[in-house]
This record gives C-alpha cells, structure tokens and sequence, in this order.
C-alpha cells in the first residue's frame, strides 16, 4: 500500500479533468491526474475540439435549449465564465483559437439563437509545441488521410467532394500545409494542448492508473483509491471520468440500448458516476446522450453529419415513410428515431440516396464515385439496387410506401420546400448542405439509378446524464446539498444542457468552464 499527498486529485484527462488540473496548478494548488486508459485525452482527443463558450449575451437561447432541467445558477456560471476560461487557456498553454464562421447554433431560429454561430476551435497546433507527451495522446475517432491538418471548418467543404470548388482548394491548401510541418487539430490540439499546459505547470499525468473507489473520512471525501494505491486530497477530487457510454449494463438500464452506437471513448465506463452514487449523489439526465445517428459500419460506428444534409438523400423507417427532418441537430434526431417526440420509434431506420449523390458527395470518410466496400453490403449495412422497389425489398420496407415517399420527396425538390418536416428551413440544416443545389440547399431528387440504402442506429458520442452538480461544480446529494471534498465536471456531471445541444462544442465548452470553477472552488475553500 502506497500514500501520496496532493491538493488536488482529478480523474480522467480529458478536457474536463485537465482543465481543473491546470487552473488548480495555477492557483498554486499541488494537483494530479490520474487516468486509466494507456493515453491520456479520452473523447475530448477522438473529438471535433469545436468549444460553443459564449458570454452573456446568449442567456436566452441557453434558456430555450437547456430548459428548466438545469437551474439558472449553472447556465449564467457557463455564460458568465466561458469568455474567462478561454483566456486562461490561451495563456497557460501553446493553445490559440478561432471562429468556425457561420457554424450556426444548432437551433438558429430559436429565442437568441445565432445563424452565424458562437463556435471556436483549436487553431492548427504544430507538434513541437506538445512535446514528447505527442506519444501518449490518445487516437482520434478519424485521422485524416496523409497527415493533413484538417480542421472542423474544412470538414464542412471537404465534404461536398466533387461539387464545390472550395472542396478542391481545400485539399490543395490542406496538402500545401503539410510542407510546413506536422500539425494537430480538433480534438487532438485541444487534448494535446492542454497537457502541454500542465507539464508546464509541473502537473504530473499517471496514466494507466484507474481510481477504484473514493476515500472519506467523517462524510468528506479525502481522496481516492487506485488498487492499492492511495492518492490523498487535502482540498478535494475532481471527477471527469467521462460518461458511462461503454458500460452495457448501464447503457442497457437507462438506455435500453447497448454499447454498439457509441464513438466515445473506450474506457468511459461511468466508474466514477458509481462512485459519487454510493456516496449519496444524485444523479440527473441518465436517460440522456449526446445521441447521434450512426452507421453501424463493420469497423465500428460512423457518426454521420453532412451526409444527411446534403440533397438526393431522404431517411424512412420501416414503413418506408419519412418522419423526420433528415438534416436536424444530431441530439433531436436520434429523439424522434427513439420515439421520444410523441411518434415512433422508427427503427429500423434507412438513408436512401441515388447515384447523383453517390457521384457528388463525401460519403462516412469515402471519395465520390470510388466503390463502397464489399464488407459492408455482406454485413447488411450498405443495400443498392436499379430500382426503388428492389431496393425495397432488400432492406425490408414496402415497395410502394418508398416509391410514394420518393415521389413526394421529389415534388419538394423542385419547389424548394419539404411541407412534410421543413428540411432545410433553418441556417442548421443548410451549413452541411450543398450551397450550389437551388432552390434548397438540402434538397434534391433521387432520380438516377443505382440507388443505395444505409443501415443507421442510435449512436452517440457519449452520455450526459451524470452526477447532480452546481454552479461551482459541486456534487450534489438527492436534498441539493454538497458532498464536501467532491467536484465533478464534463461527462461525469448531469449536462447544463439538459436535453438539448445549443451548437458545436456544446459538450466540451461546459466541460472546460465546471473544470475551472471546480478549481477555482477548490482553491477558495
Ligand atoms: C468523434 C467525436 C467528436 C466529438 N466532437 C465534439 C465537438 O466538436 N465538440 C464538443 O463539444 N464535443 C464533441 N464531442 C464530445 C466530447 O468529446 C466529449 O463530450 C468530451 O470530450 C467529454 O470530456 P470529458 O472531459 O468529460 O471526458 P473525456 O474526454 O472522455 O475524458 C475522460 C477520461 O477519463 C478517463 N477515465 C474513465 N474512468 C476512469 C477512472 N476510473 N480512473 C481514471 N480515469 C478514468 C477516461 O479514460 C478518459 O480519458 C465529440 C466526441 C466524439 C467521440
């Protein structure tokens, strides 16, 4: 048995955890890091990095989206620290930021929502300034081909492959930028950063080392148990373990869904949710996720965005009707799929799209006109046929309900307007769609043969119902009183989203801002 003495013990090192680490460093606090996984960065390294961290001014869009689930404390201490917090990062690690311009809110038309978007991201980060830590960076969910450093804005014009310039002239200033040396982005700028920061700050990283329980002594949480390792917290432990979106048995009790769908990190296990929980926490939101609809591809999920945005693509369930916007926000999707918007559910659910889109677009990480693998038709994810009624009768719907829901669809394409779901109405919808499509830029006819089906299910990029937490990231018990000694922020907490998602960067802008206030809590004590 083994004792070691801090300030401060954070679990988990993603953005969240390494967060609080560095402000408690810079608040003079001896902190630590303790992480399970054999890399540190968790989801926030797999991720897209994009950070929605406005002030203020956004109250009342926070308002509509998150909804009376969160109190008006938490919401105002997101707004009133984001601005605070993004300029601590900036000064304490190699890390800069910009705009993702006209990445709107997700709900742009909503009370205060923004066409032109409240996002930020990492600016490209060369790797001489993350130093030797680069080797035990986690992996991104996708790495972009030949080393290029694309950054989430990029992904929105690669993305319209063959029919847009811009498409082009980003590969050609993508591929340029590799001469002038290797860069990270997204996620793996954010992560990597940060851990620059904290070896700066002289904060030691334990990767490899699981917490296993909390420590109490008197009901105040004292530190925590790694095996048989003890890490003494004299102030308090930070919980950013993440969600639980690997843990079956949880994802089945409160999702009724399994881990399947999930492109979060592997050891997101929801260790330390069950840790708060035995000591008396409440937890909120655990029927939540930060849902997304994915395509079960052979070598794991694919989280799909522009793809159904971009027009000559429709989505049926079973029946071989519509029932959605096909291009609405990731989180609101998934709710109509899982029944949770008064119809449904609608699964099995299929994304249809014919030839010319086929020939246009990216497709889940493919080139344009370049075959699918032969992997995912022999799994059953991927079906094409020469006509619509076989089609349908591969992927098991009825042949005139889907001829029916083409023809319609169609009718919608040439006037420009979906009467049925509104697909393309608002600034969300028409960021991923195709700018030289008219009259909508999210709506165009399946004519041309072959046609393909896809395969989508419930996927996400990690659950956000956690911990019950304030505005100064303090767990909570069931009576809203605090647990002394323990902080939880990131996925490990219940969102100050609530149900909702209020644009890109909704998950990792919260994650950072309770990170700091847990610190800075911590160190005010
Ligand atoms: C592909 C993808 C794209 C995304 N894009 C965006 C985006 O652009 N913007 C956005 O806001 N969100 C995005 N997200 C979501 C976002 O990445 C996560 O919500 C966020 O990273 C959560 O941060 P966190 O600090 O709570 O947890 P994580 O970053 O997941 O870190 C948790 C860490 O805790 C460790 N851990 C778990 N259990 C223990 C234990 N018992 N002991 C010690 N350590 C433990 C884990 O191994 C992990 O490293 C994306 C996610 C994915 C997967």
């Amino acid at each position: 048995m083994t004792e070691e003495e801090y300030d401060v013990v954070v679990v988990g090192s993603g953005a969240a955890g390494m967060t609080a680490a560095l402000t408690a460093a810079h608040l003079d606090l001896r902190a630590v890091v303790v992480e399970s996984a054999a890399k540190f960065g968790g989801s926030t390294a797999r991720s897209g990095g994009g950070l929605w961290m406005p002030g203020p001014e956004a109250a009342t869009y926070l308002k509509h989206v998150a909804g009376d689930e969160v109190s008006p404390a938490r919401r105002d201490a997101l707004l009133e620290h984001g601005p605070t917090v993004l300029n601590f990062v900036r000064k304490h690690t190699p890390l800069r930021f910009m705009r993702v311009p006209g990445y709107p809110d997700y709900h742009p038309e909503a009370p205060g929502g923004l066409a032109e978007g409240r996002t930020v991201e990492p600016r490209p980060l060369p790797v001489r300034r993350t130093g030797k830590d680069l080797e035990d960076l986690a992996e991104p969910y996708q790495a972009a081909p030949n080393g290029m450093a694309v950054t989430a804005l990029d992904y929105r014009w690669l993305s319209l492959g063959l029919r847009h310039p811009r498409a082009a002239l980003t590969v050609a200033r993508l591929t340029a930028g590799r001469l002038t040396g290797r860069k990270l982005t997204m996620g793996q700028a954010l992560a990597a950063g940060l851990r620059a920061g904290l070896r700066a700050a002289g904060v030691p990283v334990l990767l490899g080392t699981p917490m296993t329980a909390l420590v109490t002594d008197g009901g105040r949480v004292t530190g925590i148990r790694c095996g048989d390792r003890t890490l003494t917290a004299r102030r308090g432990v930070v919980l950013t373990a993440g969600g639980f979106e690997h843990n079956e048995r949880l994802r089945r009790q409160h999702h009724g869904l399994g881990t399947t769908g999930t492109v979060g990190a592997p050891t997101n296990v929801g260790t330390a949710i069950e840790a708060g929980q035995a000591l008396g926490a409440a937890v909120d939101l655990m029927d939540e996720a930060w849902w997304g609809p994915a395509l079960p591809l052979t070598g794991g999920p694919y989280f799909c965005l522009a793809e159904r945005n971009l027009p000559g693509s429709l989505i049926v369930d079973g029946t071989g009707r519509r029932f959605v916007d096909e291009a609405a926000p990731y989180v609101d999707f998934v709710h109509t799929v899982l029944g949770r918007t008064g119809t449904g559910p609608h699964l099995p659910t299929w994304l249809v799209v014919d030839r010319t889109y086929r020939d246009r677009y990216l497709f889940a990480g493919r080139a344009p006109r370049t075959p699918l693998p032969r992997r995912w038709f022999d799994a059953g994810v991927a079906h094409r046929a020469d006509t619509l009624d076989d089609l349908a009768a591969r992927i098991g719907v009825p042949a005139e309900a889907l001829r029916g829901t083409v023809e319609r669809f169609n009718g919608f394409a040439t006037t420009g307007r979906d009467e049925d779901f509104g697909r393309g109405d608002s600034a969300y919808d028409r960021y991923y769609g195709d700018p030289r499509q008219r009259p909508n830029p999210c709506l165009g006819p399946l004519l041309r043969p072959p046609f393909h089906a896809f395969a989508l299910i419930p996927g996400d990029l990690g659950t956000k119902g956690g911990l019950r937490t304030d505005e100064r990231a303090r767990v909570l018990r069931e009576d809203d009183t605090p647990i002394p000694g323990l902080y939880a922020a990131g996925n490990t907490s219940a969102s100050v989203m609530g149900r909702g998602y209020a644009g890109a960067g909704a998950t990792l802008g919260p994650a950072l801002v309770f990170g700091y206030l847990a610190a800075l809590d911590l160190a005010a004590d």
